[in-house]
């Protein structure tokens, strides 16, 4: 039997954190040698914030480098640059035409946009779930490995794709669910008390795969705790369950239950926390940052690896495509 195909990218709209490495990259890595597999870097998603054109190509070379050192194996799974591959935004028109206003203003992840940067809230934003179930259904995936933040884009994918086959009476597209290989869905939070690490919350918000030793240790250092705890066995604030959190990643079992039974009798001391977290965050990464250090001068297989990806990409999406021009009714006069 065919194996079920997957299909998953990240923007290169800075490096890679902690939380796209244990949100999605883990998953990368481990799915590639069980299914066929698509993994991509997002270099049309990132246009919504208008990357400086002279920045554009090493972010995107900075991402590749960086899945690379994560483990992403190029003879293993498919791995390609989004644009390099015309037939995405051709499947995102068609797509369009069958999304409507109302649905996509209601998406969580636009309505905090509009509160958070009214002045630039452009159409790609609206329609960013059309290209994400354009870049999905392009090689009719199933499964999706990302973070927690992304449930309702899955959703979005599967009604755009439902929605096609029905309007054009074909059954093109399978429904793609979200995959993690523990069941849940992760979400790593921020280093500031916030729920979520991500790159655009700013530097001090996360950890970052190439943050050396020293960055580390003082992005720990500055880490927001609480006051407390003021009695015995009080609840965590979110600052300190956060960190908690980060712990059960990169922390012994025996540690984690130190810290918490520390916390419960009101003898915690946060400094000694943050510096067992750094300490373990910095042996968890250490080895990822050298093969990035490693791959940064090594030019000749990163041409090899886009090349080869957009090859296979295309191949795949060229198929889909085709099916999707033929039920719409495009013909050829030739
Ligand atoms: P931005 O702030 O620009 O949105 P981001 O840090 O949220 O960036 P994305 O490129 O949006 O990163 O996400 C790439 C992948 O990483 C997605 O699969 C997403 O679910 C996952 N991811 C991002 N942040 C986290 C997190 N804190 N915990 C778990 N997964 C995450
Ligand atoms: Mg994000």
């Amino acid at each position: 039997m065919a194996k079920e195909i997957v299909v998953s990218g990240i923007r290169p709209t800075g490096n890679l954190h902690l939380g796209n490495y244990m949100g999605a990259v883990t998953n990368f890595v481990k799915m590639q040698y069980d299914y066929t597999c698509y993994f991509f870097i997002a270099d049309y998603h990132s246009l919504t914030t208008h990357p400086n054109p002279a920045d554009l190509h090493n972010n995107v070379r900075q991402v590749l480098i960086e899945y690379l050192a994560c483990g992403l194996n190029p003879d293993a799974c498919t791995l390609y640059i989004q644009s390099d591959l015309p037939q995405i935004p051709e499947l995102y028109m068609m797509l369009n035409m069958h999304a409507y206003k109302g649905e996509l203003e209601r998406v969580a992840s636009f309505k905090e946009k509009a509160r958070t940067q009214p002045d630039n809230l452009n159409a790609g934003l609206l329609t960013y779930p059309v290209l994400m179930a354009a870049d999905i259904l392009i090689h009719k995936a199933g499964k999706v490995p990302v973070g927690k933040d992304q449930e309702q884009h899955l959703e979005m994918a599967r009604t755009f794709g439902n929605r096609f086959n029905r309007i054009y009476e074909k059954e093109i597209f399978p429904e793609p669910y979200a995959f993690n290989y523990g069941n849940n869905l992760i979400k790593i939070p921020g280093l500031q008390g916030g729920s979520k690490m991500s790159k655009s919350d700013g530097d001090a918000n996360v950890i970052s795969l190439i943050n050396t030793p020293e960055q580390i240790r003082k992005k720990m250092s500055k880490a927001v705790t609480e006051t407390g705890p003021l009695m015995v066995d009080s609840i965590p604030s979110e600052a300190v369950q956060n960190l908690f959190n980060l712990m059960k990643i990169v922390s012994t079992d025996e540690k984690l239950s130190h810290y918490t039974k520390a916390y419960a009798n009101c003898s915690i001391r946060y400094g000694d926390l943050k510096k067992d977290i750094a300490e373990d965050l910095i042996n968890f990464l250490s080895p990822i940052r050298e093969k990035i250090t490693l791959l940064q001068a090594d030019n000749k297989l990163l041409a090899k690896v886009v090349k080869q990806g957009r090859e296979k990409a295309q191949e795949s999406a060229a198929n889909t495509l085709k099916e999707c021009r033929e039920v719409i009714g495009f013909k050829s006069f030739l």
